[in-house]
């Protein structure tokens, strides 16, 4: 049947939208005549006056000029820097709408990257946290000499002194770094230490770090803080080794904030804007932090991995180990495990846990958390697990009976995948942070694994990121 559909509209027109649903990247998704338009902060249940400043040939972009009429969904956002700074897009959407538009992206991606029917597999309701602001443990903020305003600050009218910022840069945008007054997904003394250390700085007249000529000073600050222990780590990265000036940092932090149990000073004289370094000095304190994590406790360096949220990722572990159905006798084999903290909490359940992973620190972090714990029952091997799960390391660590994985965002190497569909233990839990690369890497288990079970779990409240368990049985 023939249609009189418009054709779409044009970038600079003003449309009134209806918002049918979330879309990914904090985006949601409204259509004239099919044509698909994604809307800036737009919330299911709109109505808006929006105006198109991006025209694709499939989708056009869209940015709010007036809500019309809100949907129910919408709350008021606690931060200033909500719509400039863009590290928490939800901040708009009430929680338990959070949750739920979480759960649904999990059953697209089993549905579009996995080929999976929702008739078959049930995704549970994602498991929300109780505390959905400063629930962070780690926080990174960056020095620039180039100060970005956010549209309110230039609307004021003021002259701003736009060589020095300290805060976080806009969302895939290293250049744009927002002088951040207020932060909420940290806590309060955190907040309260951005704006005492920029002051400090500023008056000692400490160079910020400048992105384009890479040269300055200052490069980072990262902020990390045991949620259980109190422990509070500043990390200074620096551009350079200048003993003096950490030493006047240091009598500062001691007289001003005495909640800070240790400072160190990252050294990071390379182009790339990271936190790493080449070296790491102890100013004073011991140089770690430690949380816990059920009952076992945790050292955490200034570079080491760890959840940033304490509280969900102990539930996250709960689900996971709740899923694997562990027994006494059971070989658990934990894949990408990091600093050993899954291998650990399901230890003393099982008669041996093999963790594998990467990076070199990260194995040796393993160890020695198992070793302070007192966890005598778990091996930890560093490798590529591309080139190191092969039938000989089977054979070296026996056959498992549960697998645990939990890979980066990037999912599992086919290779990884092929190799459990050989091995084919019983129980399988896949953890993710992607539930799209978690889908397409089951899809090529779906032959010899069927899935029981799928929770979604919050570790971020107020983004678009969900970490997903999926329980998985071997067939036959
Ligand atoms: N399970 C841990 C860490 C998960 S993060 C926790 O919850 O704390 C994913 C880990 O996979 C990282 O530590 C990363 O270094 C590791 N990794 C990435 N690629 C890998 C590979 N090819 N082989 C082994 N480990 C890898």
């Amino acid at each position: 049947m023939a249609t009189d559909a418009q054709p779409p509209p044009k970038r600079g027109a003003t449309l009134t939208l209806e918002i049918e649903k979330f879309a990914d990247k904090g985006m949601a998704l409204a259509r004239v005549d099919g044509f698909v338009i994604l809307v800036r902060e737009g919330v299911p249940g709109d109505r808006v006056k929006a105006r198109i400043y991006k025209k694709k040939k499939r989708y056009a972009e869209a940015e709010i000029e007036e809500v019309l009429e809100p949907s129910a969904l919408r709350t008021e956002p606690r931060c200033y820097y909500f719509s400039t700074c863009g590290g928490c897009k939800w901040q708009h959407v009430q929680y338990e709408a959070q949750l739920e538009a979480k759960r649904e992206s999990v059953e697209g991606a089993l549905q579009h990257q996995g080929g999976f029917s929702l008739d078959n597999v049930e995704v549970q309701p994602t498991i929300g946290a109780e505390e959905i602001y400063l629930y962070r443990n780690k926080m990174e903020f960056s020095f620039s000499a180039q100060r970005w305003l956010t549209p309110e600050e230039i609307a004021t009218g003021r002259d701003f002194d736009t060589d020095f910022a300290l805060g976080l840069h806009v969302p895939g945008n290293p250049f744009k770094v927002l002088d951040l007054k207020e932060c909420h997904l940290q806590s309060e003394v955190s907040q309260r230490l951005v704006n005492g250390v920029r002051e400090l700085a500023k008056a000692e007249g400490w160079e910020p770090w400048h992105i384009r000529k890479h040269e300055g000073f200052l490069r980072h600050l990262v902020i990390r803080q045991g949620t259980h222990t109190g422990d509070l780590m500043v990390n200074l990265v620096t551009n350079g080794h200048h003993p003096e000036r950490m030493q006047t940092m240091a009598a500062y932090l001691q007289a001003t904030f005495p909640e800070v149990t240790t400072f160190v000073n990252t050294i990071n004289t390379g182009v790339a804007q990271t936190a790493f370094g080449e070296a790491v000095h102890t100013i004073f304190g011991p140089g770690v932090i430690y949380d816990t994590i059920g009952p076992y406790r945790f050292e955490i360096a200034s570079n080491a991995f760890f959840q940033t949220n304490t509280r969900q990722a102990e539930r996250l572990y709960a689900v996971a180990r709740d899923m694997a159905d562990l027994r006494p006798d059971d070989l658990v084999y934990d894949l990408y495990c990091g600093a050993g903290t899954i291998s650990i909490f399901m230890a003393d359940a099982v008669a041996h846990v093999v963790g594998v992973e990467l990076v070199e620190e990260a194995v040796a972090n393993a160890r020695a958390n198992a070793a302070h714990n007192g966890v005598e029952n778990t091996t930890f091997v560093a490798g590529d697990l591309k080139e190191l799960f092969t039938p000989s390391f089977i054979e070296t660590h026996g056959p498992p009976d549960v697998l645990v994985v939990d890979p980066p965002r990037g999912g599992m190497h086919p290779d990884v995948v092929k190799q459990i569909a050989t091995m084919r233990p019983e129980r399988f839990v896949y953890v993710s942070c992607n539930p799209q690369t978690q889908a397409r890497d089951l899809e090529m288990l779906s032959e010899v694994y069927s899935i029981e079970a799928v929770q979604p779990v919050d570790l971020f409240p107020h983004t678009q990121h969900i970490e997903n368990v999926v329980s998985l049985r071997a067939i036959g």
